[in-house]
């Protein structure tokens, strides 16, 4: 029965790539009717998260990291709160405003539309990405940690907690300078979904191990596992949400995985603890000059 097991499994290896064709294959051949519509890209991020999701039933990777009733209700809070809130601060407050800029600089990216569609897509992962990449790598060398740390206190990892973290860094994470170019939306959302299916699956307790040609660039569960560990070294190394690619030409990456995964004494953080984190530093300085312990407040390590 070894055959069919190895079936099964190069099978379920095959699936992220698998997903990224078919995606790419919907924006470039779908009518505009569809890839056209605004809601259509809401669409696609739902299906290609309840895909992965409902994949950690039938390839689990971790027993330690199966989803229960609890962490499902707060990652599913945090995808809806992602797709509403920060969406919506996101657009008005970055998006918006660089759009008016450009405009009034007489800005024009017109060439970046006559390029091929799949051009236009990499041009959309990249510039996403590069600046991901170093918005990321600031957070774990910078004051903004104490934004990140709570994405990183997280105890175990599912295909929905990409979205889990404290609303400042969520914020921090989603600005990106993409509005900056002229691109037809079926190219931006198919960028957009692409995004979606690696960084999902690179959280996702699912079984699959990509093979090279797709684990060179993009992220997987075992670069992003690694990241999530419990060792401080480890932590600092595979910033690439969705594109390792960037880790291995500005030399962070690291080969490994990491089955334990948190911070600190690994205590999973309430949404309160995770929305207030970033006032931790203020609190115990507050605290030390009275002379007090802050509450619930262990020595933050990096
Ligand atoms: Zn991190
Ligand atoms: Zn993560």
């Amino acid at each position: 029965m070894t055959g069919a097991r190895d079936i099964r499994q190069t099978v379920i290896d095959l699936l992220p790539p698998a997903t990224v064709a078919a995606v790419v294959a919907f924006w470039g051949l779908a009518p505009t009717r569809w890839t056209e519509h605004p809601l259509s890209i809401i669409l696609m991020v739902a299906a290609v998260t309840i895909f992965v999701q409902a994949l950690e039933w039938v390839a689990e990777r971790h027993e330690g990291w199966r989803m229960n009733r609890r962490e499902f209700a707060t990652d599913l809070a945090y995808v809806v709160f992602n797709a509403t809130v920060i969406s919506w601060l996101s657009t008005h407050l970055a998006e918006d405003p660089l759009r008016a800029f450009k405009a009034w600089a007489g800005i024009t990216t017109q060439w970046a539309m006559h390029m091929p569609f799949l051009a236009q897509v990499a041009l959309v992962i990249v510039v996403i990405e590069f600046g991901q990449y170093w918005m990321h790598r600031a957070m774990h060398n910078t004051f903004l940690w104490y934004t990140h740390a709570p994405h990183h206190h997280l105890t175990q990892l599912n295909a929905m907690k990409g979205a889990v973290g404290n609303p400042l860094e969520l914020l921090l994470i989603s600005l990106s300078v993409v509005a900056l170019f002229d691109l037809p939306l079926p190219a931006l959302f198919c960028g957009l979904s692409v995004l979606t299916v690696v960084s999902t699956f690179a959280h996702a307790n699912v079984r699959a191990n990509p093979p090279a040609f797709y684990s060179f660039f993009f992220t997987t569960i075992r670069h992003h596992s690694l990241h999530h560990s419990t060792g401080y070294d480890e932590t600092r190394t595979n910033y690439g949400n969705s594109l390792i690619l960037l880790d291995r030409l500005f030399g962070t990456y690291r080969e490994g995985e990491g089955v334990l995964v948190g911070q600190d004494d690994r205590r999973r953080l309430s949404i309160l603890e995770q929305t207030m984190f970033p006032l931790r530093p203020a609190m115990e300085k507050i605290a030390a000059r009275r002379g007090t312990a802050p509450e619930g407040g262990e020595a933050v390590a990096r």
